[in-house]
C-alpha cells in the first residue's frame, strides 16, 4: 500500500507522537492557574512559542496559536477586514487559493467588501504587475498564497511584500504547504500575517498558528478569556503546540535532505510514467513548484474511476484538494490556470513524502500503467 497525499495531510513523526504523550500525561495544567501546575503548563507553553518563533524568525509574542490554518486565515481576513474597514473596502486576493480564504473573501462580499481576484498564468503564477494594477488607494488587504496545495506553484511573496512596502494595506500569506520544503524567515520575508498549520509538517490536526507582525492591525475574532494576550480566547492545547513545535524543528531541520529526495522521486515518477509511453501532461512548472507536490493530468480516463481503481490497489492520492474531491467538481485551480479544459477534472495530485522510496513510486507508476492498457482495450 502507498500512501502519496501528503499534501492533504501527513503521518505524525514519532518523536511528535513523544512530545505530546508526556506533555498530556505530565505536564496538565491550564496555563492559566496561577498554581504550581498551571505554571507547569505555562512553561512548556512559553518555551514552544519560543521554539517556533526562533524557527520561524519572529517575536514570541507575532506569534497566536489557533486550531490550524482554517482558522488563521479566517482570522487574518476578517481581522484586517473588519479592523480598517474605515481606511477603504477594497481586499486582492488570488483565484487558486485554499477554500479557507476563498471561501472568506465571498462572504466579506456578502457584507459590502470589494473583492479583486487575480488572475494567474498556466502555469498558476499571479504575476506582480497584475497586483501593481489591481491596488488602489483604498486597498486594504492582500492575501496571496505562498505554496499552492494544489500543483505546487509557489509565488514571489518576496517581491509582492516588496511592492506592498509603501502601501498602507496588510499583507497576508496561507504559508500552509511551504513549511517543511523552504526555509521560512518571516522578518527577511516582509509578510504582515503568515498561516500554517501542523498537519502538513508530521505535527497533528487541529493545531496551527497566524503569525501577527508587530503593530499589523486585526480585530480578534474569538472572544472570550485572556488567553494569547486577549487575542484568541479558549484554554491552549499546550501538548498539541508542543508537539506543534517539535514537528516545526524536525521539518526545518530536514529541508534540505528532504527536498533531494523529493526532487529525485518526483524525476523519477515522471521518468517511470515515460517509459511505459503513458500519456500525461504536468499541471505546473518542474523546476520551480514545491517538491511534494506532482499535478498531472491524464487525458484518457475519467478521474474518479482512476481513483477508485487506485485505491483499491493500495494507492491513496487524491484529485485536486481533498476537500472539493468527492463531489467531481473541476477544480478551481486549474480553471484559473486553464479554462474550461478537460484537464480541470481530469487531474490527479500525487504528493510524496521523504519517507517513501523508489519502490513505493514505481509501484504506483505501475498501477497507472495497468489503468492505461485496461482503458485502450476497452
Ligand atoms: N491552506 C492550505 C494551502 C491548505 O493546503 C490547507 C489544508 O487543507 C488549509 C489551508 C487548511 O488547513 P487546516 O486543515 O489546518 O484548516
Amino acid at each position: 500500500k502507498v500512501y502519496a497525499d501528503y499534501a492533504a495531510t501527513t503521518n505524525v513523526a514519532p518523536e511528535v507522537v513523544s512530545e505530546i504523550t508526556e506533555v498530556l500525561s505530565d505536564h496538565f495544567g491550564n496555563a492559566s492557574s496561577i498554581h504550581h501546575i498551571g505554571r507547569d503548563g505555562r512553561r512548556i507553553l512559553d518555551q514552544s512559542r519560543m521554539k517556533i518563533a526562533k524557527i520561524l524568525n519572529a517575536s514570541p509574542r507575532e506569534i497566536v496559536f489557533t486550531s490550524g490554518a482554517t482558522e488563521s486565515n479566517n482570522l487574518a481576513i476578517k481581522g484586517v477586514a473588519y479592523q480598517n474597514q474605515h481606511k477603504g473596502k477594497h481586499l486582492i486576493t488570488s483565484s487558486i487559493e485554499h477554500h479557507s480564504v476563498l471561501h472568506v473573501f465571498e462572504q466579506l462580499e456578502k457584507e459590502g467588501y470589494e473583492v479583486t481576484y487575480l488572475p494567474v498564468d498556466a502555469q498558476g503564477f499571479v504575476t506582480v504587475d497584475t497586483l501593481k494594477d489591481a491596488l488602489r488607494k483604498d486597498t486594504i488587504l492582500v492575501s496571496i498564497m505562498f505554496g499552492n496545495n494544489e500543483v505546487g506553484t509557489v509565488q514571489s511573496v518576496d517581491e509582492i511584500a516588496e511592492l506592498l512596502d509603501d502601501h498602507q494595506a496588510v499583507f497576508h500569506t496561507d504559508g500552509v504547504q511551504t513549511i517543511g520544503h523552504m526555509p521560512i524567515d518571516l522578518k527577511s520575508l516582509k509578510v504582515d500575517l503568515f498561516t500554517l498549520t501542523a498537519h502538513k509538517f508530521y505535527g497533528p490536526k487541529g493545531v496551527g498558528l497566524l503569525y501577527v507582525k508587530d503593530k499589523t492591525p486585526l480585530q480578534f475574532q474569538q472572544l472570550g478569556g485572556a488567553q494569547e494576550i486577549k487575542r484568541r480566547a479558549g484554554t491552549e492545547n499546550i501538548a498539541y503546540i508542543s508537539g506543534m513545535a517539535k514537528a516545526l524543528e524536525l521539518a526545518t531541520d530536514n529541508i534540505e535532505q528532504s527536498s533531494l529526495k523529493l526532487i529525485h522521486l518526483k524525476q523519477h515518477f515522471i521518468n517511470a510514467l515515460q517509459s511505459y509511453d503513458i500519456p500525461f501532461e504536468l499541471n505546473g512548472d518542474m523546476n520551480t513548484s514545491l517538491p511534494h507536490i506532482t499535478n498531472l493530468y491524464f487525458p484518457f480516463s475519467d478521474v474518479e474511476k482512476m481513483l477508485t481503481i487506485l485505491d483499491m490497489n493500495g494507492v491513496f492520492v487524491s484529485s485536486g484538494s481533498a476537500c472539493t474531491a468527492g463531489s467531481i467538481e473541476p477544480s478551481h485551480v486549474l480553471t484559473a490556470m486553464f479554462g474550461e479544459h478537460p484537464r480541470t477534472k481530469q487531474s490527479i495530485r500525487f504528493s510524496f513524502s521523504h519517507q517513501m522510496t523508489e519502490e513505493d513510486i514505481d509501484y504506483i507508476a505501475l498501477q497507472i500503467k495497468k489503468i492505461y492498457e485496461m482503458n485502450r482495450n476497452e
